[in-house]
């Protein structure tokens, strides 16, 4: 039998790879200059906000709102304007300074004059045994979204940066006690957010404490988490009806890897307050790029930036009748290959 695959010669002016806050604001601005833009939104568009409940620190949204349902006006907004999306994962990048950008999805190419990155960040995992088979039941990476379900209930938060007295803080207006598990006795976070959470007469510190397991109870809900001792091996059992996981998050850079610079933990660098990267035609916007502020406001701001930039590129970079594809830019050339049999 054989497998098509889509290889249109339609030079695009932007492609968009990440369908999150940043991705979809970069759409909408993109739309409305007029430059048709195509998102690769992801097979699982929406970004982390997909797996986000109730969003209260959105502006505009003063009874708050859900992240998927947020996502989904986001997207529909960008549409709104001529936006198109591919709703898959971009499987590799080919990335040139100045020239054609190509992104590839699956055995589908496409090509572009200009393209904004936004891949985005997922958090990091501690990758032990019932972390990922518990997620849902106990198990969260996100305490602001999921803390009010665990009310009355004695849960644990696991890491020692601003993100787990973060989370701590939050979550212990729910639940009746906590327990943060750092590794180290001393903290990364901040000294504010430490003493904030230490304010708080139902938040305890256990130091220097690794989680090896998180086991279910006969309900199939998290029961207790199996932690050892990080000097001197001595293990020990916390019981718990929930574990928020705060270690930190990882940017979705692996596609870009070795063709623009990134720093030590793989955020995209790009040239400040400007989202360009080190090649011409290549911008990079949101938690791809944000180790810091990463709200879904922060990004969005940041893909507009994005958008102006790709749109001042596009406009100061008119494409040269001479160039090989220069021809067919903005027309629906598309060929359809056959690959294998
Ligand atoms: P982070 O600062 O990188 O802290 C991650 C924490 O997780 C560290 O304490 C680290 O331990 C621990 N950790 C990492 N991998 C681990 C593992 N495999 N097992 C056990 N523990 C592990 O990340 P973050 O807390 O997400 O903060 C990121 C940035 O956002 C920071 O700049 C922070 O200031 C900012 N932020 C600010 C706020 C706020 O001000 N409201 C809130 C959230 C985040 P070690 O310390 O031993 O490495």
């Amino acid at each position: 039998m054989n497998e098509k695959a889509t290889d249109t010669e339609r030079i695009e002016n932007v492609i968009i790879v990440g369908g999150g806050p940043a991705g979809y604001t970069a759409a909408l601005y993109a739309a409305r200059a007029e430059l048709e833009p195509l998102v690769i939104e992801g097979f699982q568009w929406g970004g982390q906000l997909q797996n986000t409940t109730d969003v209260e620190n959105y502006p505009g949204y003063k009874d708050g709102v859900m992240g998927p349902e947020m996502m989904a006006e986001f997207r529909a907004q960008a549409e709104r304007f001529g936006t198109r999306f591919i709703t898959d994962d971009a499987s590799e990048l080919e990335l040139t300074d100045g020239g054609i950008q190509t992104v590839r999805v699956g055995k589908d190419t496409y090509r572009a004059r200009a393209v904004i990155l936004s891949m985005g960040a997922e958090p990091k995992r501690l990758g032990i045994p019932g972390e990922l088979e518990l997620g849902g039941r106990g198990v969260s990476t996100c305490g602001v979204c999921d803390g009010a379900f665990f009310k009355g209930e004695n849960v644990a938060v696991i890491g020692g940066g601003d993100s787990a007295m973060e989370d701590s803080i939050f979550v212990s207006k729910f639940a009746d006690k906590l327990t943060v598990v750092h590794r180290r006795p001393e903290f990364r976070a901040s000294k504010i957010m430490q003493e904030r959470a230490r304010s708080r007469d139902n938040i305890e510190f256990l130091t220097p404490y690794v989680p090896t397991e998180f086991v279910a109870g006969d309900d199939g809900k998290i029961a207790k988490i199996r932690l050892q001792n990080a000097e001197t091996g001595e293990e020990k059992e916390l019981e718990v009806g929930g574990a928020f996981v705060a270690i930190g998050h990882r940017p979705r850079s692996e596609l870009v890897a070795g063709q623009i610079d990134t720093d030590d933990e793989g955020y995209v660098l790009v040239d400040e307050p400007s989202t360009k990267t080190k090649l011409a035609g290549v911008f990079a916007v949101g938690d791809l790029v944000d180790r810091t502020y990463r709200q879904a406001v922060t990004a969005a701001g940041s893909g507009t930036k994005g958008a102006l930039d790709a749109e001042w590129y596009l406009r100061d970079m008119p494409p040269d009748p001479e160039e090989h594809w220069g021809t067919n830019t903005g027309a629906i050339v598309e060929a359809v290959e056959t690959a294998g049999s």
